[in-house]
Order: structure tokens, then C-alpha cells, then sequence
């Protein structure tokens, strides 16, 4: 173990292990420390995830070698999304062009193709068993000290420690936390019909459904509900949570079998005061904890990954302290550009979307009417959202079509 790292990472997610690379590759030592154990990394559990990505996104794993190191099975193209609104007849629709929107690949795949490109640079040094209990930043230096005493000092700190970031905290970075009183309820179903690589967002009255199309004739389905329901629909055995799915889908993916276990989050959206202070960064979810339904979570993980490595390589080649502010802040200004509008847009969505009073749900019937009645208006709403889903500039086609 090398005692001068030239900044420390506290915790190993898919966001610290893709810094972690970058940052090798900017030509600096990084040490990631993680409170779990190296079998936990070693082979993370499935948790229910699945991640969909954007071309940006898929960029960023490529130049770092995550998206390779992915198996191919585990990658699903995602060829287009609909909106449908409770029993409108109406649904928002983005795709097909020639390329797929974006791609969904579960979570612990993701986590294990970090790991393993990180670890192939050997100016990565991960420690395990390693819990940041505590910090010290100061003028000259950054020090953190695990549960079990240990301290290691560099002129950087990055949090990368979760939306519930206890290192945030003791830094001294509150948080915007919006709590949605809301819980998703994940599960994998297998179908008799083909899903065609169609998402569905389906903002059912009572519960919410997004239907994610993985490959071989498997989906997974999301159900957002109000937290006091979750236990109820965690409850349910196999066979009654397929045909609670199966009765929400009116029958587009054929007859339906649960495949694989559930998995339970509840919903908080977070967004950190700050993303910099003296010798001290965040990043990933600590930064920035999306609402999952507009799928960004760790697609802003890795675009605030590109940007930190870029500024804090351009200081290191420059011999300038890498916990000065004037880099951190570079950082921080253009994550905060490319994340607020959309938290703050996601959280608005999420209200309209799932409010069952009457005003709210003629609202939300009105702008996907108006979608389909003032084709330009719409063109450009969606164009919007479309790039937003991509994280390109490039536009798709986007129309409103019957459900
Ligand atoms: C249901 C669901 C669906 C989602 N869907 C999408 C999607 O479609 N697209 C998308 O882009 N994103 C999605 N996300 C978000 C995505 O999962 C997260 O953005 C991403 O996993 C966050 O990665 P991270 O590395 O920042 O944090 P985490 O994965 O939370 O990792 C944090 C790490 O820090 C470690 N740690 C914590 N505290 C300490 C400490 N004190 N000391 C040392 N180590 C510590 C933890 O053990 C952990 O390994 C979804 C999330 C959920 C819940």
C-alpha cells in the first residue's frame, strides 16, 4: 500500500471505481477506500437494478474499459420508450431510429466491470473493510480516519459514498432531500410475447409501472407505489405478483412468470448544497441521487466523472495543488449546469405524474394531448426529452400515438 496517494476515494460504487480509472489514466494514484469486503466486490449481489444508459454514458464506460469488460448477454438495447397516463388512449412516444435510445444492463454487472477496470491499472489501490468515520481538511492536507483508527492523508478527498453520504456530512455539505413518501418494488418477469425492446412508463392510477426490456423475452418490472403498500406488494409469492403485472399490461407481453426475486427502494431524491469545498469533492450519487424514473442516476455519475478527471488532470500536468478550489470549481459549475435543470424538471415530473386529484391528472392528460394536437410544440418538448434519455445532441423521431 503506497501511504501517499495523491487523493483518496471513500467508497468503491460503479461512480469511485470509474473516477478511480479516470483518474489513473490522467496520470495520478488514487486510493479507494470501501467499507465492504473484497468478496462483496468481488461478486456484488443482483439488486433488482437495471441501469439504462446513454450514448454519453456508454462513451465514458468505453474510454475506461467498464463497457467491455460487460458481458454481452447482460446489455440490452432500448429501441424506444412510451408514456401512457392511467386510461388515456394516448401515449408519449420516443424511437425507433437506427440506433437504439440507450441500453439497460443490471446493476451488479455494471459494479463488477468497474472493479475489474480500475483494478487493471496499478495506479489504482483499493483497501476493503476500510469505513471513513471521520475527516480533517485543512490548508495544507486532507485526512481521513476509518472505524478502526487507521488515517491516510492526500491533498484530495472525493466522496463517492452513496446519495446518503456520511462523508458529505462531515464535511459540512448539507443536501436538498426530497423524500417522495414513495417506494419502488423491482422484479424480473419472463413473457410469452416479445417485449421488442420497448420501455414503458405506465402512470397507472394507484401505482406506477415501467416495464424495462431485457433480452431473451425477459422484462423487468418497476412498480412505484406509496411507501405504506411496498410490504404488501413484497408480500406477494411468485405467481401473484405475475398476474398483478400481467393484469397492468392488458395482455402486450403475452402471459407472464416472475424471474427472480423482489428488490425494495424507497424514493429520495438528493442534491448536494455543493459539489467542492478546499480538498474536497463529490461525485455519484453523493452529488447528485435521481428519482430512477428518468433513468440519469449513473448516467450523471459518469458525465461528473469525465468532467473531475479532466480538471483535475489539466491540474495535475499544470504541478498545481490538486484540492485548490479554482479546478473543483470548474467541475462543480458545469455538473450543476448539466444535472439541476433535469433533478428539478424529474422531481416536477414525478409530482404531476403521481398526484391522483383531479386538477393534476386533466393537467397531465392536457400536455400529452397537447403533444399530439400541436405537432411542432411537441416536436421540441420531445426532442428535449429525447436528448436528455440519449445524452447526445442528436434528435430522434418523436410522435404521440394511440397506446
Ligand atoms: C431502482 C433503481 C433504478 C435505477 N435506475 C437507473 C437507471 O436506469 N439509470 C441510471 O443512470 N441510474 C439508475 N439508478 C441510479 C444508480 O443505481 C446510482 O446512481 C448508482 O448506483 C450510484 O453509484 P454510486 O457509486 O454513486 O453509489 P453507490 O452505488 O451507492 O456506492 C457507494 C459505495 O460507497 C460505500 N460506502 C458508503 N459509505 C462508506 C463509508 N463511510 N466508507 C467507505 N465506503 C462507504 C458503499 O459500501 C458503496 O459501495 C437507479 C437506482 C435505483 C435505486
Amino acid at each position: 500500500m503506497n501511504p501517499n496517494p495523491d487523493l483518496v476515494i471513500v467508497g468503491a460504487g460503479p461512480a469511485g471505481l470509474a473516477l478511480a480509472a479516470a483518474l489513473a489514466d490522467a496520470g495520478l494514484r488514487p486510493l479507494v477506500l470501501e467499507q465492504q469486503d473484497r468478496a462483496a466486490l468481488d461478486e456484488p449481489a443482483e439488486d433488482g437494478r437495471e441501469i439504462a444508459l446513454t450514448h454519453r454514458a456508454r462513451r465514458v464506460m468505453h474510454a475506461l474499459g467498464i463497457w467491455q469488460a460487460l458481458p454481452e448477454s447482460g446489455i440490452a438495447p432500448l429501441r424506444e420508450a412510451r408514456v401512457l397516463d392511467g386510461d388515456a388512449p394516448t401515449t408519449l412516444h420516443f424511437g425507433p431510429g437506427e440506433e437504439a435510445l440507450g441500453w439497460l444492463v443490471p446493476n451488479h454487472l455494471i459494479r463488477r466491470a468497474a472493479l475489474a477496470a480500475a483494478l487493471q491499472r496499478p495506479a489504482v489501490q483499493l483497501l476493503c473493510n476500510a469505513r471513513v468515520t471521520a475527516l480533517g481538511l485543512d490548508a495544507a492536507s486532507a485526512t481521513v480516519t476509518l472505524a478502526d483508527g487507521n488515517r491516510y492523508t492526500a491533498a484530495l478527498i472525493v466522496a463517492a459514498d452513496s446519495r446518503f453520504s456520511q462523508t458529505r456530512r462531515l464535511a459540512g455539505i448539507g443536501a436538498q432531500m426530497h423524500d417522495f413518501g414513495r417506494s419502488v418494488v423491482v422484479g424480473r418477469v419472463a413473457h410469452t410475447m416479445p417485449n421488442h425492446g420497448i420501455a414503458w412508463e405506465c402512470f397507472r392510477y394507484g401505482n406506477t409501472l415501467a416495464l424495462l426490456p431485457l433480452n431473451d423475452d425477459v422484462t423487468s418490472a418497476v412498480v412505484t407505489v406509496d411507501s405504506s403498500l411496498a410490504a404488501q406488494w413484497l408480500a406477494l409469492d411468485d405467481a401473484a405478483f405475475a398476474a398483478r403485472i400481467e393484469a397492468q399490461t392488458t395482455g402486450r407481453l403475452g402471459s407472464l412468470r416472475a424471474a427472480g426475486p423482489r428488490h425494495h427502494y424507497p424514493l429520495v431524491g438528493v442534491y448536494a448544497h455543493r459539489f467542492a469545498a478546499p480538498r474536497f469533492a463529490l461525485v455519484g450519487d453523493a452529488a447528485v441521487g435521481m428519482h430512477p424514473v428518468t433513468a440519469h442516476g449513473y448516467n450523471f455519475g459518469l458525465y461528473g466523472v469525465e468532467v473531475l478527471a479532466r480538471e483535475l488532470g489539466r491540474a495535475h500536468g499544470r504541478g498545481l495543488d490538486l484540492g485548490a478550489l479554482p479546478a473543483l470549481q470548474t467541475y462543480e459549475r458545469e455538473h450543476r449546469r448539466t444535472t439541476l435543470p433535469v433533478y428539478l424538471g424529474t422531481n416536477a415530473i414525478v409530482s404531476l405524474f403521481t398526484d391522483e386529484r383531479t386538477l393534476p391528472k386533466l393537467a397531465r392528460q392536457a400536455v400529452i394531448q397537447l403533444s399530439e394536437r400541436m405537432p411542432l410544440v411537441s416536436q421540441l418538448v420531445k426532442m428535449a426529452i429525447t436528448r436528455q434519455l440519449t445524452g447526445t445532441g442528436r434528435t430522434r423521431r418523436a410522435t404521440a400515438v394511440p397506446g
